[in-house]
């Protein structure tokens, strides 16, 4: 037998579809970079073994974010560090013994964290068992700008920044620029290395071979203002001159079936394809030429992989609010609230401002970061302890566990 592969254990949590995008390009990155020398657990322990509100923030997250004001409370009124600090202790307490158990169950030589609130406890574990830095801990930050303060925690070996504005909250939060590094958001390998032709795709996806095609989206919940948009652009991508189509709509729903089926059931003056939760979003980005979404990371960050310019509809409070300067300011995109003016937008790149679309395609493609998955992978392998001295690592974690708390 070779030699014995180390646990990679990530942390997620099922609030939006982001971190767990995150997560699964991580663990498909160390695949593909070192095969069997790390085997990769993804979990949410805060769902599989912890109480409420742990085991339940998928639910309260949509519900929130549905509630816009009442996420921008919870969102601002948790920045403070003495506020979130005692909710933080709070769950500790209540829940560090089932949490632990749960991660010591996979006995992880390495523990990554994609989510602001899978930090605390672990790294309170770690430090009282004195595991640090024999077990290095990583968090990987899934916002690309103004992101929750709860981010930033002290005690990690590396915090992975996807952008300079991350980076830079991060020194202003007090983390030592060693522990600082900024290689941009983990996007999957199959979307960062996929080689793709746009008229095999669309024959493929079964799409009109030559009209240009813009995707229409709301992150894995199908959230913003889709419908309206989908109805837009069907009146104005027809045109009414040449009695044809100037162009083809794809929309994808994700988890959102309420939406699905109201535009399934309506007709249609161009052509237009409806989608459910499409699990090779790199094939229908790569055979469309323009993006309509929401202001989510994972989104924006694979539509500039695959050089789309991006109209931003909407965004959630908070945490997507700098996303859409980062776009727009970067030239990658445009900021458009109104589903009117967002379908007039891409009508007139497809007919007549054809070279102003291709600026925005070339800006797009300049910021992406396609590399960023692999970057962090092979950074944190460099950072491992030499492999002989791995089996020598105590787990004797839960026994001894209960006497702190
Ligand atoms: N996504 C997907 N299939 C779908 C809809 C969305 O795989 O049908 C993915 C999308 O490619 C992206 C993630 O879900 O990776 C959405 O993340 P984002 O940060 O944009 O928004 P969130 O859903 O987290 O609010």
């Amino acid at each position: 037998g070779g030699k014995a592969a180390r646990n990679v254990l990530i942390l997620m949590s099922d609030t939006g579809g982001g971190h767990r995008a995150s997560a699964e390009a991580l663990r498909d990155a160390f695949r593909h970079d070192f095969g069997d020398a790390y085997q990769v657990f993804v979990r949410d322990l805060g769902k599989e073994y912890g109480g409420w509100p742990l085991n339940d923030m998928e639910r309260s997250y949509k519900f929130m974010i549905r509630h816009v004001r009442l996420w921008k409370m919870a969102f601002h009124g948790t920045s403070p560090r003495w506020v979130h600090g005692m909710y933080l202790t709070a769950l500790a307490y209540l829940y560090a013994n089932e949490v632990v158990a749960g991660m010591m169950k996979y006995k992880p030589n390495v523990i990554i964290s994609v989510h602001p609130l899978m930090q605390h406890i672990p790294l309170w574990v770690l430090k009282w068992q004195s595991l640090q830095p024999k077990v290095p801990f990583f968090t990987v930050i899934t916002d690309l700008n103004t992101c929750h303060p709860t981010w930033f925690h002290h005690g990690v070996t590396r915090c992975y920044c996807p952008s300079a504005e991350v980076a830079k909250r991060a020194l202003t939060r007090g983390l030592d620029p060693s522990q600082i590094r900024v290689y941009g958001l983990p996007i999957r390998p199959s979307f960062c290395r996929a080689v793709l032709d746009k008229d095999e795709l669309r024959k493929e996806l079964g799409l009109h071979p030559q009209l240009p095609a813009v995707l229409l989206m709301g992150g894995g919940e199908g959230m913003g203002p889709v419908e309206e948009t989908a109805k837009a652009l069907g009146q104005e991508l027809y045109d009414h001159q040449r009695h044809r189509p100037a162009g083809q709509v794809v929309v994808i729903c994700g988890r959102n079936q309420a939406l699905r089926s109201t535009l399934l059931s309506l007709t249609w003056k161009v052509p237009v394809k409806i989608r459910g939760f499409e699990k090779q979003m790199e094939k229908w980005m790569g055979s469309c030429d323009c993006i309509i979404t929401k202001a989510g990371p994972g989104t924006i960050a694979e539509a500039l992989i695959r050089g789309l310019p991006i109209i931003l509809n909407d965004f959630i409070p908070g945490q997507e609010v700098g996303n859409v300067p980062y776009v727009v300011d970067n030239g990658a995109g445009v900021f458009c609230k109104d589903p009117g003016e967002a379908a007039r937008q891409v009508a007139r790149w497809f007919t007549t401002e054809t070279d102003e679309l291709k600026r925005y395609s070339c800006n797009a493609l300049k910021l992406a970061q396609p590399e960023a998955v692999f970057d962090i992978a092979r950074d944190i392998h460099k950072l491992q302890p030499q492999p002989a001295a791995l089996t020598r690592i105590p787990y004797s974690l839960t026994s001894s566990f209960s006497y702190h708390i």
